[in-house]
């Protein structure tokens, strides 16, 4: 049995999964909450001196019902960057992904698949490591792990539109695709026993969640399209969302489905409360504490 109990983790049927810590870092308040008045959002969301607010990153390491490991998102790769990015974002390591790993009792030669919702930075930066005190060659954290991401994502963060292209950087994932460790997907598709992907887009054109499904019971990893508990009514998108029609659409259509079928839900980005299930509050919605 894996040393469970100090890492937050819930059951979904067959599937265990655990939530790691990959740190916190901030993003200009106003952008995050787009037409959301700041006399609203920062009830919530306090902002610092330079109006920003503060964000997790929790990736979510998943037992999936043959007893594999898969592990969704990476975290900034916090190591990696420059003192210039590090303050511009104000990044905190936090614990630390392998740290938390390790809490986890689980090894990174464990883990089959790394998913990223996307491939921005604060996404699929956790991937790649540089030896330490130099700036190269990149390598693969999980040695056994094929990154499975969404085509079209794959060709947006590599051709660099105009618009987007300041949320990829290329260096994040490169070396794993020189390596042959991608594993590239069309659409939704199952990816271990009981955990698939699901193309949304709406914060990319090829954005997808990760859905659990096993026993009867329902779980799902929100990625970007919510990417805090205070981002689940419909018309909270970001501006940093490409389509926010398509957004408030599929949020609209998802969330009424996580609070019937009483979903498990992850919030990625959520410094407060990442893991819960959703539940209606009067217009509003609350997230209620899964017991393990
Ligand atoms: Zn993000």
């Amino acid at each position: 049995m894996k040393a469970e109990l100090t890492v937050p983790h819930a059951r979904i049927g067959g599937i265990e999964v655990f939530l790691l810590d990959a740190g916190t870092f901030r993003l200009d308040g106003g952008a995050m909450f787009r037409v959301v008045p700041k006399v609203i959002w920062e009830k919530r969301c306090p902002a610092d001196s330079q109006n920003r607010i503060l964000l997790g990153m929790r990736p979510l390491l998943v037992r999936a019902e043959d007893g594999s490991w898969v592990l969704v998102e990476s975290g900034i790769g916090a190591r990696r960057r420059d003192p210039k990015f590090i303050e511009m974002f104000d990044v905190r390591e936090g614990e630390g992904l392998l740290a938390s790993l390790a809490r986890a009792d689980v090894k990174p030669e464990e883990i089959s698949k790394v998913v990223v919702t996307h491939m921005h930075f604060d996404h699929v930066g956790g991937v790649v490591e540089a030896p330490e005190g130099t700036k190269g060659p990149r390598l693969h954290r999980f040695p056994n792990a094929k990154l499975v991401v969404q085509r079209g994502e794959l060709e947006d963060s590599g051709a660099g539109c105009d618009l987007c292209k300041a949320s990829y950087v290329q260096d994040d994932w490169k070396a794993l695709a020189d390596a042959g460790s991608l594993e590239v997907v069309d659409g939704d598709r199952e990816i271990a026993p009981g955990v698939r992907v699901e193309k949304t887009g709406g914060h990319t054109r090829h954005h997808q969640i990760v859905r659990f499904s096993s026993g009867g019971e329902e779980g799902v990893f929100w990625g970007d399209l919510i990417p805090t508990s205070a981002h689940i009514r419909p018309h909270y998108v970001m501006a940093y969302d490409l389509y926010p029609i398509e957004c408030w659409e599929k949020k609209k259509e998802l969330v009424e489905r996580a609070v019937s079928g009483k979903w498990v839900s992850v919030f990625y980005h959520d410094p407060v409360s990442p893991l819960g299930r959703v539940a209606r509050d009067g217009r509003d919605f609350k997230v209620e504490e899964v017991s393990p």
